[in-house]
């Protein structure tokens, strides 16, 4: 899989998928006794087999990343001012004290904070929830990055702030050209900010493709279960005012260490029966999948062709 610069893949699924796991795995940051295999390429640097330094050197200049909790990536100690110079003198330690400081004045100026000049002597618990991302946004771009892994940037957010701070994601990454892995559990953020959407499922790969082709031909039983789960003010329109009834998927995710030799979502699909025995003892792979007019790579881990257009896709 390939995420060009401009270019955003928001990776989906619930609680347990492997969502994050796959951010902290790109960064080299997996909890202990958890390890990567395969080839992670961030700018030319084999993340995986890059060794301390070269890693120091990659987080923050290659790859950088931004949490849901704000709170957890600031220092209660440092004012916001000194996060974001220590971040430029990591990068460049030929960078003089007085210089970072007025990085962090231009990065905060940059990404909305009124009255930048002030703002870099307060502390984080004088921002509030919105601030406070947006300065984590200066912290972890400052360095322009060619990767910006953004863990469910907006999630504790309301939402008017959560649509700024989308849409000041998408302004950065489009001046600074870099690419976006965008980790969320919300169908409705992913619709609004992504090109590319990595659906996954107890921790392996469901189904991949454009914007269009899984939010509009999902081939997936469990992409069309998030699908169906998601308000869609277009479908209210359609239907002249009436309300869609949204359908939540039953059953509680299974753990990749749960999973057996079958397809992890057979206990909670809708179709695992007219499929049979298949289900329940292989695996599926991701095979190629039809795509809509543009669309790129298109790909399904299920034993079916395709879905039938009506049928109800979780028990
Ligand atoms: Fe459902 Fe079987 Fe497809 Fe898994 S492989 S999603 S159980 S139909």
């Amino acid at each position: 899989m390939r995420l060009d610069g401009g270019r955003t893949l928001a990776v989906v699924g619930e609680s347990g998928s492997g969502k994050t796991i796959t951010g902290r795995a790109i960064m080299r940051l997996l909890p202990r006794g958890a390890s990567a295999r395969g080839r992670i390429v961030v700018a030319g640097r084999e993340m995986l087999s890059a060794d301390e330094r070269e890693l120091r050197r990659a987080r923050g200049s290659d790859v950088a990343m931004v949490f849901q909790d704000s709170m957890s990536a600031l220092s209660p100690y440092l004012d916001i001012g000194a996060h974001i110079a220590q971040a430029v003198r990591l990068h460049d330690p030929s960078v003089t004290r007085r210089a970072a400081r007025a990085r962090a004045v231009e990065m905060l100026d940059r990404v909305g904070i009124p009255g930048p000049a002030d703002a870099v002597r307060r502390f984080p618990h004088e921002f509030s929830g919105g601030m406070r991302q947006r300065a984590v946004i200066a912290m972890a771009l400052v360095n322009r990055p060619a990767l910006l892994i953004a863990d469910e940037p907006t999630t504790a957010l309301d939402v008017t702030v959560q649509a700024q701070i989308l849409a000041l994601l998408r302004e950065l990454q489009q001046e600074y050209g870099m690419a976006m892995l965008l980790i969320s559990h919300d169908f409705g953020v992913v619709g609004s900010a992504a090109d590319d959407v990595l659906v996954l499922y107890a921790g392996r790969q469901a189904e991949y493709g454009s914007l269009r082709d899984i939010f509009d031909h999902p081939a997936h039983p469990y992409t069309a279960g998030l699908r169906a789960a998601t308000p869609r003010l277009d479908a209210r329109l359609d239907t002249g005012g009436e309300r869609t009834r949204l359908r939540a998927i039953p059953g509680a995710p299974t753990s990749l260490r749960d999973a057996g030799p079958g397809c992890a979502f057979a206990p909670r699909c809708g179709l695992a029966d007219q499929v049979g025995e298949r289900c329940v003892v292989e695996a599926p792979l991701p095979t190629v999948r039809p795509t809509s007019e543009g669309g790129g790579l298109h790909l399904a881990a299920c034993h079916l062709d395709r879905l039938p257009a009506t049928q109800e896709v979780a028990r």
